[in-house]
């Protein structure tokens, strides 16, 4: 199915939006959702559910291992046959030693470290998963201490405008 990924994007990131403001607690931690989206619509031929539970993983992963809060950054623009988003968190990071084991099954940085935030470090892996059937590639920039970005891009053919030729269709 052809889904307008702006308006879905966005729609998810409602959703978080809603949850961080429930906490009203004032010693809870504090974030932010900043948008940089193109204002075209982009359509791009994925399955909603599997792209949200992708979009879900990477914006809970962003502020359970950004202990202080702060600014999760999220991007949507097109190539001329990708469209790429992004989610930018000041966190934790990720060690350089790590980063190619980050889409692993299991994998987790620092046992210790995870196992209080919980979870089972399958989250990434089947992001990776979806994200690969859906015919798009995952990837992850971070440094340790300052915080990570993970990027998706999905295949996408850019809508042309038809050219409708009069003279021959009025023959
Ligand atoms: P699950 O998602 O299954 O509940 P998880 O979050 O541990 O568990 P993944 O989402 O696969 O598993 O992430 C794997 C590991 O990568 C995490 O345990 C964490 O160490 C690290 N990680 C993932 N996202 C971030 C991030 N935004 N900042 C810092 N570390 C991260
Ligand atoms: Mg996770």
């Amino acid at each position: 199915e052809y889904v307008n990924i702006n308006e879905l994007f966005n729609y998810i990131l409602d959703r978080f939006d809603m949850i961080i403001k429930k906490e009203e607690d004032p010693k809870k931690k504090k974030y932010t959702i900043e948008r940089y989206f193109t204002k075209k619509d982009l359509w791009v031929e994925i399955d909603t559910d599997k792209f949200t539970q992708v979009i879900d993983n990477i914006m809970n992963n962003a502020i359970k291992y950004s202990p202080d809060g702060g600014v999760i950054t999220t991007r949507l623009l097109e190539t001329h046959n990708h469209v790429i988003l992004s989610i930018s968190d000041q966190g934790l990071g990720i060690p350089r030693k790590d980063l190619g084991r980050i889409f692993d099954r299991f994998f987790r940085v620092d046992k210790a470290r995870s196992r209080k935030q919980g979870g089972t470090g399958l989250g990434l892996a089947i992001s990776k998963e979806v994200v690969n059937m859906l015919g798009g590639q995952i990837w992850v920039d971070s440094v340790e201490g300052k915080g990570s970005t993970f990027y998706i891009s999905l295949p996408y053919v850019p809508y042309e405008e038809e050219e409708w030729d009069d003279e021959e269709t009025e023959k």
